[in-house]
């Protein structure tokens, strides 16, 4: 049946091996060529026992104007193209012109053939075979390079995948902002991002799990953070020499960096942490020992109403959040200053609950204690996991 079918389609069409093993695809194992060469050599020797003469692969295949050929130089160029890019893995895509689709689909309807493999599909895994070997690296489903080949004109884009590193920040000094702001010379993102962009040549974006303010300190654990590496060309970094560096500043430390996945990423970004903060509670009308530890044990467990800021209205949508304080302990400092130390569901602006924001939030430090309340300072000085 096969070389039958194959006779029929060679006896109007010039196809390579290439091609002519490609009808058959779904049929058996090996290469198209090998598949093709077979069929022919059998068509062959069937055709020499009638008498006809043999049917030899063309000057030009008229499907794939012999498309293959090109492939060790193909190779060479992707070689070039992919020079000082640091990768292991790879994948190779191929846009081919809608005519060379077009004249192999028109022989799969003349024929009645359904046992076929488009062209893109054997020549992408051709080349990827012919590069691995050229070049000792593996072919990926999540691969760190993909070639995107323009077989006939040669064009070869080179697609370089990011890298996703995982880590936690600390921030050691007040006024600096967590990414650039006018006015700031540093930012945590800044410092971090210029390390991780010098070890890897790429570009980095740095993307926080939630913010503190400029003038709050994130101490303790450090909050969870994620550094993109756009176009990266060096991908294995010594992620600890990065940390050193970002220590070195004095104003921000990184710990427990490393490699994640995209999925992974976008999991340490939405996720809502519980938070530990201390702060350094102004009451201008004076308070006592006695009011600030009557604060602490009103504010533990309550649920606080909190109205988006005054100060974020016009980057965070307005509405009406509502978080729970989980522990609270004061420490009177002097006639004018108490210091709380709180565990918060994450989201709860903390100079907020403090000051009562005009009423925005309820109730507030200040409606505890009957008397308005700010806060002075202000540290993280935990993310909670859980
Ligand atoms: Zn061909």
């Amino acid at each position: 049946m096969i070389v039958e079918k194959a006779g029929e389609v060679l006896e109007r069409h010039e196809l390579c091996n290439h091609c002519l093993g490609r009808l058959f695809a779904r049929l058996g194992k090996g290469t198209n060529e090998e598949r093709g060469k077979a069929i022919r050599f059998v068509l062959n020797m069937e055709r020499s026992a009638e008498g006809l003469p043999p049917i030899n692969e063309p000057e030009k295949c008229e499907i794939c104007e012999n498309v293959f050929e090109g492939i060790p130089e193909l190779v060479e160029m992707m070689k070039e193209v992919s020079e000082g890019v640091d990768f292991e893995t790879f994948l190779v895509g191929s846009r081919f012109l809608e005519e060379v689709c077009e004249r192999e689909e028109a022989i799969w309807r003349e024929f009645g053939i359904d046992t076929g493999e488009p062209i893109n599909r054997e020549f992408n895994r051709e080349l990827g075979k012919a590069f691995g070997l050229a070049t000792g690296k593996d072919t990926s489903k999540k691969p760190d390079v993909v070639f995107i080949m323009e077989p006939y004109s040669g064009e070869i884009e080179l697609q370089i995948n990011p890298i996703y590193i995982y880590g936690r920040y600390r921030k050691l000094v007040r006024g600096i902002p967590q990414t650039p702001m006018p006015g700031f010379k540093d930012s945590v993102a800044s410092i971090i991002c210029r390390a991780f962009s010098k070890a890897s040549g790429g570009k980095c974006v740095f993307k926080g799990s939630g913010r503190e303010d400029v003038d709050v300190r994130m101490l303790g654990n450090g909050r969870p953070f994620i550094v993109e590496i756009k176009r990266p060309k060096k991908r294995k970094l010594n992620l600890n020499a990065i940390v050193e560096e970002i220590n070195a500043s004095g104003k921000v430390s990184a710990l427990n960096p490393r490699f994640v996945s995209p999925k992974e990423v976008e999991n340490v970004l939405t996720k809502n942490h519980r938070k530990e903060y201390l702060a350094l509670v102004l009451v201008e009308d004076g308070v006592t020992p006695e009011e600030a530890g009557e604060v602490a044990r009103k504010l533990k467990g309550i649920e606080i109403h909190q109205r988006t800021p005054w100060r974020v209205r016009t980057v965070r949508a307005d509405k009406v959040r509502i978080k729970r304080v989980h522990k609270v302990e004061a420490k009177w400092i002097d006639e004018k200053h108490f210091e709380l130390r709180l565990v918060t569901d994450g989201g709860l602006y903390i100079k907020e609950l403090i000051s009562g924001d005009k009423g925005r939030t309820r109730p507030s430090v200040s409606d505890l204690l009957g008397k308005p309340a700010w806060c002075e300072r202000l540290d993280v000085l935990n993310i909670l996991d859980h």
